[in-house]
């Protein structure tokens, strides 16, 4: 909130109503993994709860203690061990299933797959493990990930589990300096890369950015490279080449078990709201949760279903989504590699056509950019075998979630809304696609065994109807341990805000059901005339109109009302610019929401400036709305998108 704002008297207000209801198909919910009383099983006995999840795995040895609570620091599982890589790859084998695929993996240029079978997979993990071995790495030791979306990623977080070194994947689109830093605060003492990986049909070199991070990095001893695009790459001293060094190795290799309570990975926060955070994980609750909510919330079925998440494996969506937990049950995945308009705009639906997807996983800037990019490209292919929807990232619109239940899922596959963080590790807050009567727009509700509220600024839960700030009041097995070396920052960042409560630092309303509606990052309210708005609202209600494909919104000083909203559109691919259309939509979201939440100002831009991981990053939008300089654009995924719309700034005036 802008420091000059008065000060508000209310919660967050509830301005958006929404009527829309979606019953879970007949069928789905017969067969449905989850059934309603899980709620009530876990209100009564939540560690129980949690201990029949951790059962769904094998352990080397069975925990003493299911949680050790000393607020904020949890231990769950705690005298237990496993091995992670064993759980995820070794046992399916075992069981007989070595022929069973783990991963359909499809590179950019189209025609480019492989096929990896869990058997596969287990022989090229273990000749990996024992690479890393022969390069020096030890368990504890901290290994950098800086990759593709190519086969050897998720190899090398499996490697690295395997024996017990901590993996800190760093996204391959960050820079050089943001891979040094995070290299340097774990410090790592390999690096896992590639020559490069393809995007928009091109290669796109990797090697360059990781020599310049490690000139600066003395502890980093090696730097192992995958040849993937074979493009033209300078080498250095401490290069080693994976078709080198990791081929040679024994495909045999025994996995020791660990602690259910050993660092797993360091992932570092993407990057919106400031300096990024290196989150722990731990092995045994972080498994048990992202199995378990990967089996409940996509409803997966491991003999029938092909599962595919979009997300990046640089992300902790990707981390738990594409690689721990479905691996964990044993599921056949498809991974991606490229961007979903290369070769066409029909990528992702080629590929859903492809591999008969039956679960699909994605965010709702890809849903919105699809939205915009127009009905009749997903409209050519087949994806009759889609049966669940999933979304993550952001605050799903009702009406992004509308076009996506109807023009990707045929009008009848349930969308699942997950809330969740690179924090919590898993999803925390969902609907269950076999049971929910779900509305768009809404998360609906904690899972089983996550106890979840929203409270006003004393830390009170707010009647139903009203807003606040979301907490989640007891802890979950896969939550955060603290921030990699800064216990401080993490008691700080989490645990000050209220006692006792997890803060997330997002917003939230429950509706008159009790049901829960995520409203964006706190930071982000608007505070206008005293009523706090959130930004999810206005831009939910601008969406709902035909011409709007997305939109941001900003409170921006105002003399009159303290604060006043700044909205920023692009338009459908198919709708005009005309002169009053800025006029038509301030009386549209007055309409829908009331005249408090009435934008001041309505800009027409090309694009809006997006993290990498393509999440809206309001405070530049802040600085524009009120003519300052703009701020840091180093997350920005492109930071020309800010020329661009300070270039419409001229035409934007005030419209009473
Ligand atoms: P940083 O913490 O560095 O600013 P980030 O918060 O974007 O980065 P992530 O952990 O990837 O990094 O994102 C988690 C955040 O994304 C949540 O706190 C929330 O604001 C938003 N989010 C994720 N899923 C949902 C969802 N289903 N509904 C609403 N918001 C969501
Ligand atoms: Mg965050």
């Amino acid at each position: 909130m802008a420091d000059n704002a008065p000060e508000s008297q209310e919660t967050l207000s509830n301005l958006l109503q929404e009527t829309r209801r979606f019953a879970p198909p007949a069928e789905l919910a017969a067969a449905a993994n989850i059934t309603a009383d899980a709620y009530e099983q876990a209100a009564a006995d939540r560690l129980g709860f949690w201990e029949q999840a951790a059962d769904r795995l094998t352990w080397s040895r069975k925990w003493d203690t299911t949680l050790e609570w000393n607020p904020p620091f949890a231990k769950w599982f705690v005298g237990g061990q496993l091995n992670v890589a064993y759980n995820c790859v070794d046992r399916h084998v075992e069981a007989g299933n070595g022929d069973k695929v783990a991963y359909y993996w499809e590179g950019e240029p189209e025609g480019d797959s492989r096929t990896i079978t869990y058997a596969d997979l287990q022989r090229e993990v273990n000749r990996a493990a024992n690479a890393l071995q022969e390069l020096g790495v030890r368990k504890g030791d901290r290994v950098a990930i800086y990759m593709p979306m190519i086969p050897e990623l998720p190899i090398s977080l499996l490697a690295c589990a395997r024996i017990g070194a901590i993996h800190s994947v760093v996204f391959g689109g960050f820079s050089a300096s943001a891979l040094q830093s995070r290299i340097e605060d774990a410090d790592a003492k390999l690096v896992i890369t590639a020559d490069g990986g393809y995007r928009r049909g091109n290669p796109s070199a990797l090697k360059p950015t990781v020599d310049e991070a490690v000139a600066n990095t003395p502890n980093v001893e090696k730097v192992l490279v995958v040849r993937r695009t074979n493009q033209e790459i300078a080498v250095n001293d401490r290069d080693v080449f994976w078709e080198d060094v990791v081929a040679k190795q024994s495909d045999q290799h025994e996995a020791q078990p660990h602690d259910a309570e050993d660092p797993l990975y360091i992932l570092y926060t993407s990057g919106t709201t400031g300096k990024p955070k290196g989150i722990l994980h731990t092995t045994g609750g972080y498994l048990t949760q992202t199995a378990w909510t990967h089996h409940a919330v996509f409803d997966l079925k491991p003999e029938t279903d092909i599962y595919w998440c979009t997300a990046d494996i640089g992300w902790v969506t990707g981390h738990s989504y594409i690689v721990y937990g479905p691996l964990a049950n044993g599921a056949t995945s498809v991974i991606y590699e490229g961007t979903p308009d290369t070769p066409h705009r029909g990528r992702f639906w080629e590929i859903v056509q492809k591999y008969k997807v039956t679960i699909l996983y994605t965010a709702p800037t890809a849903i919105r950019t699809f939205m915009k990019w127009g009905d009749d490209i997903p409209a050519k292919f087949d994806m009759s075998s889609l049966r669940v929807l999933g979304s993550v990232g952001e605050p799903i619109n009702p009406e992004a979630y509308v076009w996506y239940r109807e023009h990707i899922g045929a009008s009848k596959t349930p969308v699942v809304d997950t809330w969740w963080q690179t924090e919590t590790g898993a999803i925390m807050i969902s609907p269950l696609p076999g049971i929910s009567h779900a509305k768009p727009g809404a998360a609906m509700k904690p899972l089983p065994g996550i106890v979840a509220d929203v409270v006003d600024d004393q830390g009170n839960s707010v009647p139903n109807g009203g807003g606040g700030f979301l907490v989640v009041k007891e802890p979950w097995p896969s939550m955060l341990r603290t921030i990699w070396g800064d216990d401080q920052r993490y008691i700080d960042t989490y645990w000050s805000r209220f006692e006792n409560m997890y803060f997330p630092g997002d917003g939230a309303k429950k509706d008159e059901d009790g049901d829960l509606w995520l409203l964006g990052r706190v930071d982000d309210v608007m505070l206008v005339s005293g009523h706090n708005i959130s930004t999810t609202e206005v831009e939910s209600a601008l969406v709902s109109h035909p011409k709007v494909a997305e939109a941001a919104v900003v409170g921006a000083t105002d003399p009159v009302t303290g604060q006043a909203i700044v909205s920023f559109v692009i338009l459908r691919g198919n709708a005009e610019e005309s002169d009053d259309i800025g006029a038509e939509l301030r009386n549209h979201v007055a309409k829908t929401l009331g005249p408090i939440a009435k934008p001041r100002q309505i800009l027409v831009v090309p694009e809006l400036p997006k993290t990498r991981s393509g999440k809206i990053m309001r405070r530049l939008l802040r600085d524009v709305a009120e003519n300052r300089s703009i701020g840091d654009v180093t997350t920005l995924a492109d930071s020309t998108v800010m020329n661009l719309i300070s270039e419409k700034l001229p035409s934007a005036k005030s419209e009473d």
